[in-house]
This record gives structure tokens, sequence and C-alpha cells, in this order.
């Protein structure tokens, strides 16, 4: 990116979030008020149990090793960093701290992931819908015409769930450098694309925040990672007020394990060998109407009658999901990448049906 050009500047971060935020002072647990808890002394100030046990203290509540790792392997500070249960949680957070109920807006781009409407919902917040192009790209004019003073953040996906494309960098860049307040960049999929993360571009834009998340390439959903990247002071505005221990002890070890382990990237390369297999066999199939391209480690087909071949797949012991309610993917079923044997099951299935 060209970084003369990048600064949006009439940008203010203070003017994003909301007063009682701003005000608040956050809660100071005994670990934020000692927090060397890693020397050896004797804690006798957060009324834990003090037989060991592993787990009878409470966890670091700035998760520091863990964001550690991360700061090296993703190239940010540690200070651009915040860790939460699950993205779903950072997700809410930002709601939380930028968006006023029965006032302000966001604008979400569907088809595109159901959390962002629900947590709107959940913090009161109007959800302005402007769906895709037929492509699945932002319609960016469209985008900006919906943007009132009240809007304080723009939801993208990419790569998008469930489409499985990822948008175009320039639409993004557009986006990026038109609007003053938060664009969220939700890269839950970005390891099994083609296009490089936007971390690289974090310092170029201040309203930029990149989502990602332990749950899919690392192969940890059940552990509830989700991390959130941006500039330090939207990290230390959610960072007053995300719950104290919002990650547990074993979640921040597991997931220093894994994110040191390099079995890691052998398993993505496998599972994206597996969709590029997918994605021919799928074009054999007679009730596929259209295959998607992916991005991701799913893929959208298009069906002859989704809820019909929904129900056979379930009858046959295959659950995919019927996407076919949702805009632009009418009989539309999302099928995760599974293991080999589970794909050619799947195929085996679907060309005796
Ligand atoms: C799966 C997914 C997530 C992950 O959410 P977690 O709460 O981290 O498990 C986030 N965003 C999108 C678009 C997803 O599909």
């Amino acid at each position: 990116m060209n970084k003369n050009t990048a600064i949006n500047s009439s940008f203010s971060i203070q003017s994003l979030v909301r007063n009682n935020i701003f005000n608040m002072q956050s809660y100071s647990s005994a670990r934020d008020e000692f927090k060397e808890f890693e020397t050896n002394m004797v804690f006798l100030d957060a009324n834990e149990n003090p037989f060991s046990n592993g787990y009878n203290r409470y966890p670091d509540p700035q998760q520091k090793l863990l964001k550690t790792i991360l700061a090296q392997q993703k190239k940010v500070s540690i200070n651009q960093i915040l860790l939460g249960n699950g993205s779903d949680e950072v997700l809410d957070l930002l709601f939380r701290a930028f968006c006023e109920p029965n006032q302000d807006n966001v604008i979400t781009l569907p088809p595109t992931y159901g959390m962002y409407g629900v947590l709107a919902d959940l913090n009161a917040i109007e959800n302005r819908r402007v769906l895709l192009t037929t492509d699945f790209e932002p319609n960016v004019e469209e985008i900006l015409k919906n943007v009132s003073k009240n809007t304080k953040i723009i939801f993208l996906c990419s790569p998008n769930n469930p489409t499985g494309n990822s948008f175009s960098d320039e639409r993004i860049l557009y986006l990026l450098r038109n609007f003053n307040g938060l664009v969220v960049l939700d890269e839950a999929y970005i390891d099994f694309s083609s296009k490089a993360s936007w971390l690289s571009e974090l310092n170029d834009f201040p309203n930029l925040v990149i989502t990602q998340t332990l749950s899919k390439a690392y192969g940890l959903a059940g552990l509830r990672v989700g991390i959130l990247y941006a500039l330090e002071e939207i990290v230390e505005i959610l960072n007053k007020i995300k719950p104290p221990y919002n990650l547990n002890t074993s979640s921040q070890e597991i997931a220093m394990k894994k994110l040191t382990q390099n079995t890691l990237v052998a398993q993505i390369k496998k599972i994206i060998s597996e969709r590029e297999s997918l994605l021919k066999s799928l074009q054999e199939v007679n009730c596929i109407e259209q295959v998607f391209a992916s991005d991701t480690n799913f893929i959208l087909i298009r069906v002859d009658d989704a809820n019909l071949r929904y129900n056979q797949l379930i009858q046959a012991g295959i659950v995919v999901r019927n996407r076919s309610n949702q805009p632009l993917c009418e009989n539309c079923l999302r099928i995760t990448i599974g293991t080999k044997e589970e794909n050619v099951q799947l195929i085996t299935t679907l060309k005796s049906l």
C-alpha cells in the first residue's frame, strides 16, 4: 500500500467511543494490581485456594505470554492485541465500546456471518444491511450512501462466510479511506486464503480492526480463543471493558502450545489440497448447478433443490449447512472440507442422489 495516501485524517477514536465507556474506570483485579504473578511470591491477595492443582490461581488477565507469541508471529506490538473468549466476545466488545444503544448503527453485508446481526440486535443497534453484489463483492457506493453520522462500524468478512470468496483489496481500501468509523475486517478464514492478511497494513489505517480466531485453521474451536488486532488506543478501550479473566488458564496454555507446534502448516496445506480436489469432484455431480470458488475451508454450492438435498444428506448421515434462506444464496448449501475419507463419502452420496 502507498503509505502516504493511506491515513484517514479525519478519524478520531475519542469521538467514536461511547461517553460512559470513555469516562469509566475499569475493574481492577488482584492480578492487575500486582502483575508479576510469575515470580515466586506468597499470594494472599485474590482469595484463591492456596493448594496447587494447576488451576487454583486466576489466569493472567492480560494473557501476556500468549500475546508475546502472537506478537512475534504476526509482527505486531503486544499492545495492538486483544484476546477474547472466541471472536464472538471481541465482536461484542466492539459494539459495547463504540455503539450507543437505540442511537447508533452499523453496516453489515449479507450474505455474511450471522453474529454481526445478532450482536447488533442484542446491543439495540440498528443493522443497515447492504447486500453484496451478485459476484459477492462489497457494493461500496451503496455502503457509503448508507453511512450516517451515527454509523460506527462497517463489518467486512474476507474471506466471506458463507460465500467463500475474498473481497477485492481495492474495495476494502476504498472503504478504509472513505469511512470515518471502524472498518472491522473479519479474517477468520485467512489461513486458507491465497490473499495475504491485512495485518501488515495495521499501522497505516487507524480505523482498521482485524479479527482472527483459533477456531478454524488452528483447530481449536472448542478452546474459544478469538483475536483482535487494532491501534493501541482502540485495544486500550476494549481492554477497559472486557471481563477481567475472559480467557481461562487452560485455553491460554493450550493456545501457546499449538501456536508453537509446527504441524499446523502441513494440516492447512492438506485441507487446501482436499478443497481443490473436492471443487473438481463437485463439478461432476448432477444435482449441483454451481460450485463457487473458495478461499476458505468450505465450499458453497448451488443445487436444484436445497431443502431436498439437505434432507437426503442427513438421511445418509452427512450434515451440511443449508444457507438457502440467505439473500443471494437461493438453493445453496455450505459444505465444510472434511478428511479425505469424509469427502469421498460426501461425493459418493451426492452422486447417488
Ligand atoms: C467461525 C467464524 C468465526 C469464529 O468465531 P469464534 O467465536 O472465534 O469461534 C468468526 N467469524 C467468522 C466469519 C466465522 O465464520
